[in-house]
């Protein structure tokens, strides 16, 4: 079985479908691309696998559990860990009690009164250690709000890592950053995922960067899915060309 399994997922929001009838899969160690036009139905995807919203039909399955119903918190519980499109930091913490908080908010254990100590001290490494594979540690004591646009997209990502996810859900990384932020910020995803061990599943406008961080990807159109392989095969099939691509390649 997939870590994440779409089934027959269509979500109706009074007359429109925005997602429709979609099946799709995410295997252990890919990095898949949801891509598609403006309106085509990657946000309520992502909010359907997220568990923001109900399907209208449809079954969700991740590591082997049914969670169409479940609530967000415990999807995130199982291991789903998300990023948002917009900045969602506590500025005036340092990036590294942002981290730390992040890693505590998984742990079963974070309210417990006594004891309580070895949970902060485990929950502190775990941020440390996602600073630093996002490169962050030189600014792990400056407060949230004052690090660069690009950093604070990054110190996103390091939150959920500390997470410890089973599947990292990216709703466009590099939403909002500039020509340079950008590429510095693709430079080190490309890295962290280089290194291997992560699932990843990213929703993302900018071509370019998807084709350099994508190993899978999935187009949608129109809430459907027209299209689903590797970037190459993706990048050459004439519908994907027709829909959306329009002479990318
Ligand atoms: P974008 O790239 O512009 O963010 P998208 O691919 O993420 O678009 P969605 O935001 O998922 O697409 O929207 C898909 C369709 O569903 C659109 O027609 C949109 O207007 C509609 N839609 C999304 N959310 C709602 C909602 N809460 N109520 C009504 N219609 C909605």
């Amino acid at each position: 079985m997939s870590l994440l399994e779409l089934q027959g997922l269509t979500k109706r929001y009074g007359g429109i479908v925005a997602v429709n009838d979609v099946t799709m899969a995410v295997e252990e160690g890919e990095v898949r691309a949801v891509i598609g036009p403006n309106g085509a139905g990657k946000t309520s995807l992502f909010h359907l696998i997220t568990g923001v919203v109900k399907p209208t039909v449809g079954e969700i399955h991740f590591g082997g559990h049914r969670v169409s119903a479940m609530p967000a918190f415990g999807r995130c519980q199982l291991g789903m860990s998300r990023t948002f499109q917009i900045t969602a930091l506590f500025p005036e913490m340092s990036a590294r009690e942002n981290t730390r908080l992040a890693a505590q908010a998984r742990d079963p254990k974070r309210w417990l009164p006594l004891g309580g100590g070895g949970v902060f001290a485990e929950a502190a490494r775990r941020g440390d250690a996602a600073l630093e594979r996002l490169g962050l540690t030189h600014v792990a004591e400056r407060p949230a709000g004052l690090l660069s646009h690009g950093d604070q997209r990054l110190l996103e990502v390091a939150m959920a890592l500390a997470q410890q996810p089973r599947l990292l859900l990216m709703d466009e990384p590099t939403q909002g950053l500039s020509v340079e932020e950008t590429a510095q910020a693709v430079d080190v995803l490309a890295g962290l995922f280089a290194g291997g061990g992560l699932t990843v599943l990213l929703v993302e406008h900018d071509m370019e960067v998807v084709f350099r961080l994508a190993t899978k990807m999935t187009v949608l159109h129109r809430g459907t899915v027209i299209a689903d392989g590797d970037p190459d095969s993706v990048k050459a099939d004439p519908v994907v060309q027709d829909a959306y691509l329009g002479g990318y390649a």
